[in-house]
């Protein structure tokens, strides 16, 4: 191809409703019936232990490694996804869908996209509940390999949506080497077991330095998962999410970074319920052809 001409419009309100229309038809809940998205919830004991950065840096690195992936930023206390990966533009709206705002190969919608300036969220639950159901629903987030889910911390109400509406998500826990982190994160950890939801593993952050180490490997042998990360305490960490570039993207030879890489390939594989799955049977034997 020597030459290309494209022709940039708008669409007029028939249009929006076609492509709308169009959207719906082939929109499909991430990790719903007949799925193959993996959903990885990330969950924490404790706020500031790093759970949202840890999130769009494996989202980042999951992308740079070529996988579709998505972020939904349901942290309603502390939503920080669109800052640490930098985005300043809102979610483009058509009739009855949404488009996720993507942002270093990540798609990311973020329950801070919809509370004016950085105004608490004081949703209650049903609202809250309702707010999680349009994200999977009303969004289009296309074809995803893996969804990850930044969840608030602790054990409230959006964990146990999260878990009535992904049902094959399954849950990884941040935590720093602190007692006070581990020992509360390990409710979390039970709180997934009491509701059957998979423990993927325990990612250690913050690891080093004053906080020393070995909260994560507490915390993975209190909850029966395996201990996937040990993250370094680096400012470098702490500058690139300020800055809005996960540190994988901006520094991909730094330690943090080949850490979080590490565990981007040591993620296990999805354990799926059968519900919902086709299954191999068939009557009188197989058709002849
Ligand atoms: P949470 O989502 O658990 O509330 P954040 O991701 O918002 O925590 O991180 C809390 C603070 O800690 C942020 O300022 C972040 O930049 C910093 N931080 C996170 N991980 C590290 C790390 N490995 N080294 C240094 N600072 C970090």
């Amino acid at each position: 191809v020597r030459r290309a001409r494209a022709e940039v419009g708008t669409l007029d309100e028939a249009g929006r409703a076609a492509f709308a229309r169009g959207l719906r038809g082939r929109h499909r809940r991430p990790g719903g019936f007949g799925s193959q998205t993996r959903v990885l919830a990330v969950g924490s004991g404790k706020g500031g232990v790093g759970k949202s950065t840890l999130t769009v840096n494996l989202a980042a690195a999951l992308a740079r490694r070529g996988q579709r992936v998505g972020v939904l930023d349901a942290d309603v206390w502390g939503y920080s996804c669109p800052q640490l990966l930098g985005v300043r533009q809102r979610p483009v709206a058509v009739p009855g869908m949404m488009l996720p705002v993507c942002a270093h190969g990540v798609r990311l919608m973020s329950i801070g996209f919809f509370v004016e300036d950085d105004q608490p969220v004081v949703w209650r639950g049903p609202m809250l509940a309702k707010a999680l159901e349009q994200f999977l629903d009303d969004v289009f987030w296309g074809e995803l390999d893996v969804l990850l889910v930044d969840l608030p911390p602790g054990t409230g109400d959006v964990p146990l949506t999260v878990l009535e509406l992904l049902p094959d998500a399954s849950l990884l826990v941040v935590t720093t080497p602190q007692r006070a982190s581990h020992e509360v994160a390990a409710r979390v950890g039970r709180m997934a077991r009491e509701q059957r939801m998979p423990l993927a593993g325990v990612v250690e952050n913050m690891s080093g330095g004053p906080f020393g180490s070995g909260g994560g490997a507490r915390l993975a042998a209190a909850v029966a998962a395996p201990l996937l990360a040990e993250i370094p305490l680096d400012e470098q960490v702490c500058d690139a999410g300020d800055a809005g570039v996960p540190l994988v993207v901006a520094a991909p030879g730094s330690e943090p970074a080949r850490r979080v890489d590490a565990l981007a390939t040591a993620l296990p594989a999805v354990r799926r319920s059968l519900v919902g799955a086709a299954l191999p049977l068939f009557v009188n034997g197989p058709a002849a052809s």
